[in-house]
C-alpha cells in the first residue's frame, strides 16, 4: 500500500515512475544472476558486494538506484564523479562511492574527497595525494585495491603480478588501507582463466597483508566467472542501467 507521497506501509520511500520501474526490474534480474552465481560457486550471496557503476548516467539514475536499496556506486572519471557525488550528498543521499577507473595523479586528491574505496591503485605516486585529499576532506584515507594487469598491457591500467607486493607495501607505508586487488579480464582470453590468475595474485598478497581479502573482478558480461574464482566485489554498469553511449572512457 502506498499513499499519495509514495510512502508504503513500512514507512520506506519506494521511488515511482517509469525509470524507477525499469531500474527495479534490472536490479531484480541482476540479483537473480548473483544468487545463481554464488550458489553454483558454493558461496554465500553475502560474500559478494555489488558495486553499481553509474558512469555516464545522470545523478538522477544513481539516486533512484540508492532509493531502491543499492548502497555502493562506482565511477571511473573524477570530472564526472565529483559533481555527481556532490549532487547526491546535497540531497542527503547516503552513498559509498567506489572509484574504479584509471586515476590521474592530479585527480587523486579530489577522488579521495568523496571515495570510500579506490579500486585502481597502479602506482605509488597516487598514495600521498590520496592520503592528503582524504585528510583535507576530513575523511579517513580510502581503502585501496591494487589494480593488476593480467595481460601486461599497460594501456588498460594495472601493474604486473610481480609488482603487486612492492606497490602494496609502499601504499601501506604511505598510510593507505590496502585491502586487496582488482582486475579487468583481458580481451581475447577466457575470463575464468584470467580471474583464476588474479585469485593466485590475491593469495600471494595476503601472505604479506593478511587484511587484503578483497578481490574486485567481474562486470556485466563475466560476473559469473569472477564469482566462481572468488570475487568479493563485482562492478556492474550495463546490466543495471542499459548500454552506454559509445564513448571511450
Ligand atoms: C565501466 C566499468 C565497469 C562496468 O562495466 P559493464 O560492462 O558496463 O558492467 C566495471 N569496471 C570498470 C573498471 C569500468 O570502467
Amino acid at each position: 500500500m502506498t499513499d499519495a507521497l509514495g510512502t508504503d506501509a513500512l514507512g520506506t520511500d519506494a521511488p515511482e515512475g517509469p525509470r524507477a520501474a525499469e531500474l527495479a526490474g534490472a536490479m531484480a534480474a541482476l540479483e537473480r544472476r548473483l544468487v545463481a552465481a554464488c550458489a553454483s560457486a558454493g558461496r554465500g550471496r553475502h560474500e559478494v558486494t555489488l558495486v553499481a557503476v553509474s558512469k555516464t548516467r545522470p545523478a538522477s539514475d544513481a539516486a533512484l538506484l540508492v532509493a531502491l536499496g543499492q548502497r555502493d556506486l562506482g565511477e571511473s572519471r573524477d570530472q564526472e564523479a565529483a559533481p555527481k557525488a556532490l549532487t547526491l550528498a546535497a540531497a542527503g543521499t547516503d552513498v559509498v562511492w567506489h572509484f574504479v577507473g584509471r586515476l590521474q595523479r592530479n585527480k587523486a586528491r579530489s577522488v579521495a574527497s568523496y571515495s570510500a574505496v579506490v579500486h585502481s591503485l597502479d602506482r605509488v605516486a597516487l598514495a600521498a595525494p590520496l592520503v592528503r585529499g582524504a585528510a583535507d576532506a576530513g575523511r579517513t584515507p580510502p581503502v585501496v585495491l591494487v589494480q593488476v594487469s593480467l595481460d601486461g598491457d599497460p594501456a588498460r591500467g594495472g601493474v604486473r603480478p610481480a609488482d603487486v607486493a612492492a606497490l602494496a607495501g609502499a601504499a601501506a607505508d604511505a598510510g593507505l588501507d590496502v585491502r586487496g586487488v582488482m582486475a579487468v579480464a583481458p580481451l581475447g582470453q577466457a575470463p575464468r582463466t584470467a580471474f583464476a590468475r588474479l585469485a593466485a595474485v590475491a593469495a600471494d598478497l595476503r601472505r604479506e597483508h593478511p587484511a587484503a581479502t578483497w578481490i574486485s573482478a567481474g562486470m556485466s558480461g563475466d560476473l559469473e566467472a569472477a564469482i566462481a574464482e572468488g570475487a568479493t566485489h563485482v562492478r556492474v554498469g550495463t546490466a543495471l542501467f542499459g548500454s552506454r553511449p559509445p564513448v571511450s572512457h
